[in-house]
């Protein structure tokens, strides 16, 4: 399944190269001269020829497409130019949460083209469109006269290129327009009716065959302008979830070319634009119709560095994969589009798409992470600082699929200064919080703060607050009960919600990693585990008693094998046993089993002062050792509030830098990530219904 989308391309890939192959062919044993006349066919205006390689019917193939807002809501311009170097496919864009289709009409030689509102416009200095009233102004009308002819959308658009000699002869041109899925052409721009009404009456006797109208301005409809010219090269109004389609022109699908948008970034797949209206503004909106795994490439890159380890590049591109399925859909009530590049994930198309990136989302290509046979709506943030929370913690709420996503994960190297803003510490005066907290609405603390009080700790021995008081000198409350709302009243003065607090002096401790190990075990090996509070071993795969003797075993010092002629198969709950005068250190060790993920943490070494995790998942045992440091911070005034804290974000989920630190050590993504989501496990997307 995983290769399905690839296999599907070099599929099209090869059909299409054999086709334009088998023609080329032809074509050059018939003749130089016709060979050039295909070409130009091929890349001249409103040629609607071999166009199939570029169609997409979500009814028949095998790939989910992603529509990802690129310009929308209050910034939706009354124009937006595009640019693609071999010039465009224009077609229709039908999308909703149930089909997505882009059926290809026609292609335009022109490598930029303006997507615009349907109304009268003057033209800018930087070469973008204003709308105006002003008849002087007016570089391109909205009003035009259309033609009705009785013939098929291709025998229409034959017939273009007459109709536009025609038109050119008294001054005028033509283009195509697409309205309610029928074809028209459409001659000339006027800016009022009047003059409309006018040049009709010197052009009718041109065009006495077809059925001829005047169209006005539509606050529904598209406009596509070439700006070489400033002439309409195409209109479309075709109702609720239809839009105007444009994808570039490919010469190569083996190498592909992109379309540029004025923000500089590049973009696969189909553009589609539609209108957008609130009392506010008037534009259009600009999507972008992807397939999922392109997707997962236009975020990877912005959202961590395409240097880092595969196995963390492969790690959040599953991440990023399970995200989009999970919110697959959600802005199309207000949109028409599923996800958005404000709130939703970062994606810039193809701009910083290098090799590794695209390797690493096509060795994960559709796998997502799935609790209880549904895809994960995977969070994930900067940095965890140790330790994750689950949505229901962080934001509320008492779904059963949210209660997910709180683990250890001690293997997080927040110390380090390669790991942006992950270990921070502030202060700030009981005033100063005081009208900082008032500016973020809590009107209700009047007075300076006179205390600040940790309620409740969230998660797994978790430093993440859940609930804190705050009290005023006048004795007036506050109180947040969410790790975000705690982040959220705070964030000028913390990163996460995971910190303690003091008052003119703190003391904290932070835990330096030392190293960690990834050690993959191999069959028979061992594990200790826990039966009724005693300690045993137990070979793993008969799940028996094992006998020791010679065995590997997971010690507080490392891995050890026991010496030969060994009685005993037992450990006892004192967890120290004395293998023939040999002592293993096995104090503090807690149950585990292989799908638990769980963390055991226990010194290490009393003197040193160090402290090993240990965890074991899908066979891959994870050492991490730790060197806890007590820190004091002394404010600059006795009565300053202190905040020290851990990890940059809400915590919730997967760590970037975390699946950094275990990518490194070599843990596969699969397994890092069923680590941050404990009970959730990798699946292809058609197991769960994608
Ligand atoms: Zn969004």
């Amino acid at each position: 399944m995983s290769n399905l989308k690839s296999a599907h391309r070099r599929a099209e890939r090869k059909k299409l190269l054999f086709r334009i192959g088998a023609i080329i062919l032809v074509v050059l044993m018939i003749g130089g001269t016709i060979y050039t006349a295909f070409i130009s066919l091929f890349f001249s205006a409103y040629a609607a020829e071999n166009l199939q390689a570029y169609a997409i019917n979500s009814a028949t193939a095998t790939i989910p497409y992603i529509s990802v807002g690129i310009i929308y809501g209050n910034d939706s311009p009354t124009s937006y130019r595009l640019e693609a170097a071999n010039g465009f496919v224009i077609g229709s864009v039908h999308s909703n949460t149930a089909v997505r289709v882009f059926e290809p009409m026609f292609t335009l030689p022109q490598t930029v083209l303006t997507p615009a509102r349907d109304t009268n416009v003057s033209k800018n200095a930087d070469g973008t469109y204003s709308p105006t009233n002003e008849y002087y102004q007016t570089k391109i009308g909205a009003y035009h006269i259309q033609l009705s002819i009785n013939a098929s959308t291709v025998q229409k658009l034959a017939m273009l290129p007459q109709i536009d000699a025609a038109a050119k002869s008294a001054g005028f041109y033509a283009f195509p327009a697409y309205i309610n899925g029928v074809l028209y052409i459409r001659v000339g721009d006027f800016a009022a009716y009047n003059q409309t009404v006018n040049s009709l009456t010197r052009v009718q006797h041109l065009f006495a065959n077809y059925g001829v109208e005047i169209v006005q301005p539509s606050e529904t409809a598209v406009s596509l302008i070439d700006p070489a010219t400033d002439h309409v090269a195409f209109e479309y109004d075709c109702g609720e979830d239809y839009y105007m389609g444009l994808t570039p022109i490919q010469r190569d699908f083996n190498n592909p070319v992109y379309i540029k948008t004025p923000a500089g970034n590049t973009y696969e797949g189909v553009f589609a634009i539609s209108r957008y209206k609130t009392d506010a503004v008037n534009g259009i909106t600009v999507f972008n119709l992807v397939d999922l795994e392109g997707y997962v490439e236009g975020i990877l890159p912005n959202e961590i560095s395409s240097s880092w380890p595969t196995e963390a590049l492969r790690t959040n591109a599953i991440a990023i994969r399970s995200y989009a399925l999970a919110n697959w859909g959600q802005h199309d009530k207000a949109y028409g589009f599923d996800m958005c590049t404000h709130h939703c994930m970062s994606y810039r198309g193809r701009n910083k798409v290098t090799d590794s990136i695209v390797n690493a989302v096509s060795s994960s290509a559709g796998e997502v992470l799935s609790y209880n046979g549904k895809v994960v709506n995977c969070f994930f943030s900067s940095s965890n600082g140790g330790e994750s929370i689950s949505p229901n913690t962080a934001w509320g709420g008492t779904d059963p699929a949210n209660d997910i996503g709180a683990a250890r994960s001690p293997w997080e190297r927040y110390s380090e200064s390669s790991h942006e803003n992950a270990l921070w510490i502030s202060e700030v005066s009981p005033s100063e919080l005081a009208s900082y907290l008032r500016s973020k609405g809590y009107t209700t603390l009047t007075g300076d703060i006179a205390s600040i009080a940790i309620l409740e700790y969230a998660g797994i021995a978790s430093g993440y607050v859940k609930s804190l008081l705050i009290t005023d000198t006048r004795g007036n409350e506050v109180t947040l009960n969410t790790t975000g709302k705690v982040q959220t009243a705070l964030s000028r003065y913390v990163n996460s919600a995971n910190f303690v607090l003091g008052r003119g002096v703190l003391q904290y401790v932070v835990d330096e990693v030392q190293s960690i190990t990834a050690t993959e075990r191999t069959s028979g090996a061992m594990r200790p585990a826990v039966a009724e509070g005693n300690y045993s071993v137990y070979d793993y795969f008969t799940e028996q008693p094992y006998s020791l003797s010679g065995a590997s075993v997971f010690t507080g010092s490392g891995v050890q094998t026991l010496p030969a002629a060994s009685s005993s198969t037992v450990f006892t709950a004192t967890g120290v046993y004395d293998f023939s005068g040999d002592a293993y250190l096995m104090t503090g060790m807690q149950a585990m089993d292989d799908n638990s993920a769980e963390t055991v943490i226990h010194p290490l070494d009393p003197t040193t002062g160090l402290v090993v995790a240990e965890t074991i998942h899908n066979n891959t045992l994870i050492t991490t050792t730790l060197k806890p440091i007590l820190k004091t911070y002394t404010a600059a005034s006795s009565g300053n509030f202190i905040f020290a804290g851990k990890g940059w974000g809400h915590g919730v989920g997967l760590s970037q830098w975390g699946s950094h630190d275990l990518g490194k050590a070599g843990v596969k993504a699969e397994t890092i990530l069923e680590l941050y989501y404990p009970g959730a496990v990798i699946v292809d997307r058609s197991k769960i219904g994608w």
